[in-house]
This record gives C-alpha cells, sequence and structure tokens, in this order.
C-alpha cells in the first residue's frame, strides 16, 4: 500500500504552476490537501484574513470538481501535522516556501523534526520568480537598489508554468476536515466584509480572466496610463498573487510573450513584477525591513506616533480631496492604486509628520493584496528610510499629483461624491463598511486639513534639517 501524502498549503491556493501538487504526484499515493489555520494566519489584519476565507472558498470549489477535498485544520503547524500524519499513515510532507523569517524558522524546524522521525518533508517554490537568495550581486552580496537587481535578473531563464492538475488520487478515507464558515475570517470585518465582497472577484478562475483581459486589452498601453487614477490600466493581480490564487511565473511568461509579440507596456510589467521580487529579497536578507528603520540613522527622525491626524486619515477626513478619496477606496475595496499609495503614505510621513509604521499596520488591517515585503518596502520607500528609497525631501503635493493623475477628477468623484444626483455608489459604499461608532453619514460636511500642505511641507523639511538624517 502507498501512502498519502500530505500537501500542507499556504500562499499556494491554486491548480495551475502548482510544484507541491505535481510533487506529490511524483510520490504515486493519494494526495491530501491541507490548509493549516496557523496563528500567523489567525494574526492577519482584517481584510487580508476575510480575502483568506474567499481564497480557501474557491479552493475548495476548485479541488471538488477534481474529485479532492480540502482539509482545514486550526492550530500550531507542527502540532495539527502530527495528528494528520497519525490519523492518516501519511509519510511524506509537502510545502511551498515562505520567506519571512518567523516562518523560515517554523519551517526549518518542522522541517528538521519530520526528517529526524523518518519522515519525508519536501519544500518547493510556488510564489516567487526564483528564490532570493540566488540574485547575488558582484561581490556576492544582497541588491539595496532596485534597477541594478533587476539588470541581474531580468535575462533568467524562469521555468514555464507547470500544466494545471486536473486529478489528485483521493485516499480510502478522508480526515475530518474544519467547517469554513466555523473559522469565522470574516469577523474582524463586521459589516464591511459585505462591502469588499461586491468589490472583490476572489480565486484562480478570476485570476486567470483577468490576466486575460488585461493581455487584450490594457498591457499595450500599461507604461503610459498606469499611473491614472482615473483609468483601470493596471493588471490588478496583486490580490490574486497574495494567497498564491496565481503564480509569478505565469504572470512572468504572459507578460514575456507580449513583449514578443510587441505589446509597449510588456516590458514594463514584467519590471513591476519584479519589484514584487525585490521587496521579498530585501525581506530575507534583512527581515528588519518589516519592523525597524532599514537605515538605523532615521531611528533620531521626530516622527510623530499615532495621533488625532492620522485618524483623520485613517478615515478618509484629512480635508485633502485625492488623500481621503484613496483612503476611502482603500475601505471599500482592499486595494488601492499604486500612485495613491505613494502618495497616501506621503502625506502620513511627511505632512503629518507620522511614522510610517502607523500606516503600514493600516495597510495591512485593510489591504485584501496584503504582501508583507511589499507593504514593508512601499513604506519605507515613500518614509526616505528605506534601502532604496524616495529622498524624504520629495513630498508629493497631492493637488499636483490630482491635476497630472485625475486631470477631470473622475476618481476623486468616484471616492467622495455621497450626495445628489449624482452621488457614485462606490463612495455610498464607504458609509456602510465604516464602523458605526465612527457615526459618519453621507452629508456630513467636508473635514479641514490639520495642516496647509506648504505649512505640512516645510514642517516636515524642518524635521528633516534638525536630524540630519541622510538621504
Ligand atoms: P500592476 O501594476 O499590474 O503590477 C503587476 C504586479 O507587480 C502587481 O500585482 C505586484 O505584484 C507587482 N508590483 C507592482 N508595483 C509594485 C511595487 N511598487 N512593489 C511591489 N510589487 C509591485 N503591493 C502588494 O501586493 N501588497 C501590499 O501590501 C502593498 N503595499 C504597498 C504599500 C505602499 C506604501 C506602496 C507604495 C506600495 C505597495 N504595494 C503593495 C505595491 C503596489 O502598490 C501594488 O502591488 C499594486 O498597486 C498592485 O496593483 P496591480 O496588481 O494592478 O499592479
Amino acid at each position: 500500500m502507498t501512502h498519502p501524502t500530505l500537501v500542507w498549503l499556504r500562499r499556494d491556493l491554486r491548480l495551475g504552476d502548482q510544484p507541491a501538487f505535481h510533487e506529490a504526484l511524483k510520490q504515486g499515493g493519494p494526495v491530501i490537501p491541507l490548509f493549516i489555520l496557523s496563528p500567523d494566519m489567525e494574526a492577519l489584519g482584517a481584510a487580508a484574513k476575510w480575502r483568506l476565507g474567499e481564497s480557501l472558498a474557491a479552493l475548495s470549489k476548485d479541488l471538488s470538481t477534481i474529485g479532492s477535498t480540502l482539509i482545514l485544520r486550526r492550530g500550531d503547524p507542527a502540532g495539527v501535522l502530527d495528528a494528520l500524519i497519525e490519523e492518516t499513515g501519511a509519510k511524506t510532507v509537502i510545502w511551498s516556501r515562505l520567506y519571512s523569517a518567523a516562518q523560515i524558522e517554523r519551517d526549518a524546524a518542522i522541517k528538521a523534526d519530520l526528517q529526524a522521525r523518518g519522515l519525508s518533508a519536501i519544500s518547493v517554490n510556488a510564489s516567487l520568480l526564483f528564490e532570493p537568495w540566488t540574485a547575488q550581486t558582484g561581490q556576492g552580496g544582497m541588491f539595496k537598489v532596485y534597477s541594478p537587481f533587476w539588470r541581474a535578473v531580468r535575462d533568467r531563464h524562469i521555468d514555464a508554468p507547470l500544466p494545471t492538475i486536473t486529478q489528485l488520487p483521493p485516499p480510502q478515507t478522508w480526515p475530518a476536515s474544519d467547517a469554513l464558515q466555523d473559522w469565522a475570517l470574516a469577523a474582524q470585518m463586521n459589516r464591511g466584509a459585505a462591502v469588499l465582497a461586491k468589490h472583490s472577484q476572489p480565486g484562480e478562475g478570476a485570476a486567470l480572466d483577468k490576466l486575460s483581459t488585461f493581455l487584450e486589452t490594457k498591457i499595450a498601453a500599461y507604461k503610459a496610463e498606469r499611473d491614472f487614477l482615473d483609468r483601470c490600466a493596471t493588471s490588478t493581480q496583486s490580490e490574486h498573487l497574495s494567497y498564491g490564487e496565481i503564480s509569478p511565473r505565469t504572470l512572468w511568461h504572459a507578460g514575456q510573450s507580449a513583449m514578443a509579440r510587441g505589446a509597449a507596456g510588456a516590458e514594463h510589467f514584467l519590471k513591476e513584477v519584479v519589484w514584487r521580487e525585490f521587496a521579498w529579497h530585501l525581506m530575507y536578507h534583512s527581515p528588519h525591513i518589516a519592523t525597524r528603520n532599514w537605515r538605523d540613522s532615521w531611528d533620531a527622525f521626530p516622527w510623530r506616533a499615532d495621533n488625532d491626524d492620522a485618524m483623520a486619515w485613517k478615515q478618509g477626513r484629512t480635508g485633502v480631496p485625492l488623500v481621503d478619496a484613496a483612503m476611502r477606496e482603500i475601505y471599500v475595496t482592499g486595494r488601492m492604486h499604486n500612485r495613491a499609495r505613494m502618495l497616501v503614505a506621503s502625506y502620513l510621513t511627511k505632512h503629518l509628520l507620522t511614522d510610517w509604521r502607523v500606516g503600514q499596520r493600516w495597510f495591512a488591517d485593510c489591504l485584501a493584496d496584503w504582501d508583507e515585503a511589499s507593504n514593508a518596502m512601499g513604506w519605507q520607500w515613500v518614509a526616505g528610510s528605506g534601502p532604496d528609497a524616495a529622498p524624504y525631501f520629495r513630498i508629493f503635493n497631492p493637488d499636483l499629483q490630482a491635476e497630472k493623475f485625475d486631470p477631470n477628477g473622475q476618481y476623486r468623484a468616484r471616492w467622495l461624491r455621497a450626495t445628489g444626483p449624482k452621488a457614485s455608489p462606490d463612495a455610498l459604499d464607504f458609509f456602510d463598511a465604516v464602523p458605526r461608532s465612527w457615526g459618519f453619514s453621507p452629508d456630513m460636511g467636508p473635514a479641514q486639513p490639520a495642516i496647509s500642505l506648504s505649512a505640512g511641507r516645510a514642517r516636515a523639511l524642518n524635521a528633516l534639517q534638525s536630524t540630519k538624517a541622510p538621504q
């Protein structure tokens, strides 16, 4: 009799280009797909946790169409795996690697323990184009700046995506599974979950459909249009990449084919996909990027801790229209346009002189596409404290950004116009999503800025000069 193989799924919730399942099929026995609601997953922000539930529901459905079942268990992974090994007689456990320091440490300990007991533990790469340690500078160190990183990796051979899994041999008896609804992954969202659900299309099928649309209608103009807030010119793949509903290899090869066909924006799209790789390269080599100023010289900078102005920022009530529009977009959709992310991060850390970690945490709570590495890198890039950072004195002016990237005010109207005959349904959704305790209603008057744009800019520059934080 061939023993079953456990496939411990984490951020690889898909059947296409799924190396863990391919590896499991090589073992020759039944395959048991397993997801563990581990303490790190329990600690996710509200929107990311809600999105996890949607992703698991989608994968469960996809697995059932090929005669398989997703087993759900909750608890410490080592204990859960032990229990399932005992229950099923499995001799092999396979998973796709994760790259934050705590996850590496946990998984290495589990692997060593399983192997010490004569079991087979196999880890594969499913969530990056290449392992973060394989890119090295000429001196053998890590890259700290994106451009040389891009030059070093752009011509690498990246394996083609693996064929989509169409069958997984089932065990004679399926082990017991928790019911997904009992995990209540939407609980922290309260009434916001129903609003987010209107703006989200979870699952591998949705990811592939959106990719096709992007390749057919948007990639050619991607470079020229991606910064415009009033257009839907980007791939919107980030929320699918977050839980691995699609693989970066699939995006890479799609981008390469588009480039070969002469699509003008394709190379730029590939560069963006590699920004995500760069974020994980930084996270792997310098995990403190997620928690501390990447450069210690910034520790002396007089950023304010959480404060009332930052609360107004979170609530989309700064009185600066473009900032408020973006902060409502994130609350309603769980996403935010990349240019808007840079703008609101600049406004918080510069005009409001608030510690980037306040914003990082808010994003972690609100983003359905939350990615630990990209979020940390993005915040430190804008704040000026990161390895490859915009200089602190580069302060985005929200009015000029609006003129350039929302010239007709469509984006602002979409997220802010909540009254009158032309009220926008998206703007109204914001009031259905926010906690009742905020006491917000569509007819509340406009907010007044805590500080003018010019005074905020001057205060930020003074703070920079007084601490002489190196640029
Ligand atoms: P596209 O423009 O279609 O790009 C394709 C893919 O490339 C994206 O899906 C993403 O995986 C990658 N990519 C694009 N831009 C970046 C970038 N600047 N950094 C890293 N990867 C990039 N992205 C997240 O996925 N999760 C986050 O939590 C996150 N937090 C951010 C916080 C801040 C302060 C900033 C400035 C950026 C953050 N980003 C984050 C990066 C970026 O804003 C999003 O990846 C992008 O908006 C996703 O939209 P898209 O899928 O349509 O991107």
